[in-house]
């Protein structure tokens, strides 16, 4: 495997578009959390046939390969990420509906998807109205709030296998869906697209839900500081949230990492924190939590990268 990050570079700006090929980039430029070191490369393709060759290329010369999308579940270390990293953004983005089916690629938005079923009055997906994230991310996490959950109106994806870059649509019961876990995270496969059915409904009543939702993040999520939603996830017949009150952390601070004193499941970045802070004070979380409950929590937020050296 290559090491020097210059040669990564100059492997990929061989045969990929320069323009869009960047190096040592800040990942807290790509994520909610505004931190994480820099990626060695970081590749914004435009197409499919980009994306193909640069998992080609990235697989050929062993160098590592990490794949995001909106960035809004990540915690990336402070040493940031080695290899190349793929972001799948607007040039993946697009929605189709087709009667009761809705189908919308990786890199669009899951508001936009939301925003679009309500437009076509088709109801079920108000619950992804509010989360900050894309439909390939929304997959891969099997994202939910409110009582639903992306695998609850998914019926297939459509996947790209990095290591032989076959592609395959691929029912919903194939796709391993339960809560924050998928059969995409366990292999690697990308998602390309996504389809969900949906039933028809009533414009103000789709309005007035996805309202409702949106107007309860406000109330309760500390929307205000960067982070990446839920810090830990729901462990079962508890809420991280007042297990993490119940242990006195609401406001507690780590370096610029803090409890956030409005909703204590969410870990905010108050200025200037590093990954390490917030590294250190979910140890800290999850530790007092033990002690306190004996409940383990485990992080929701995909951790990403290396140490500082
Ligand atoms: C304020 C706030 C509120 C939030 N509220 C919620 C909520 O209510 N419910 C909820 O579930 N989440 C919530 N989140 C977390 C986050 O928005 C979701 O997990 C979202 O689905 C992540 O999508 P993303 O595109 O940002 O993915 P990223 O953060 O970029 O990536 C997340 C994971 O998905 C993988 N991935 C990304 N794209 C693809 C792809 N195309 N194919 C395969 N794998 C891929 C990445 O490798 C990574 O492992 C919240 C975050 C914030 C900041």
């Amino acid at each position: 495997m290559m090491k020097d990050n210059m040669d990564y570079y100059d492997l990929f700006a061989a045969q990929l578009p320069r323009e869009r090929l960047y190096k040592n980039e800040p990942m807290k430029l790509h994520t909610s959390f505004r931190v994480g070191g820099p990626a060695d490369v970081l590749f914004l393709p435009e197409s499919e046939e980009e994306l193909i060759l640069a998992l080609k290329l990235a697989r050929e010369a062993s160098v590592p390969c990490t794949v995001i999308g909106n960035g809004s579940n990540l915690l990336v270390r402070d040493g940031g990420l080695s290899g190349l990293t793929i972001k799948l953004g607007e040039p993946f983005s697009g929605i189709e509906i087709s009667g009761d089916l809705i189908t919308a690629r990786a890199g669009e938005s899951l508001a936009h998807v939301a925003r679009a079923a309500l437009e076509a009055c088709l109801t079920g997906l108000e619950f992804a109205s509010g989360i900050p994230g894309s439909v390939g991310g929304g997959m891969a996490m099997d994202a939910g709030a409110y009582g639903g959950e992306l695998k609850d109106v998914c019926v297939s994806a459509r996947l790209l296998d990095p290591k032989t870059f076959a592609i395959a649509d691929v029912p919903v019961q194939d796709l391993c869906m339960a809560y924050r876990s998928t059969r995409m995270l366990q292999t690697g496969e990308l998602v390309l697209k996504a389809s969900f059915r949906l039933q028809k409904g009533d414009y103000t009543t789709i309005r007035d839900k996805m309202d409702d939702l949106n107007q309860r993040r406000r109330d309760k999520q500390p929307l205000n500081f960067p982070s990446a939603g839920s810090t830990f996830k729901r462990p079962e017949g508890h809420f991280a949230g007042q297990l993490i009150e119940q242990a006195g952390l609401k406001g507690v601070s780590v370096g610029g990492a803090q409890v956030s004193p409005k909703h204590a499941g969410f870990i905010v970045n108050a200025g200037d924190a590093t990954a390490k802070d917030i590294l250190d004070l979910m140890a800290l979380v999850t530790k007092r939590v033990y002690e306190q409950s004996g409940v383990q929590l485990e992080p929701e937020v995909r951790i990403l990268g290396e140490d500082l050296q």
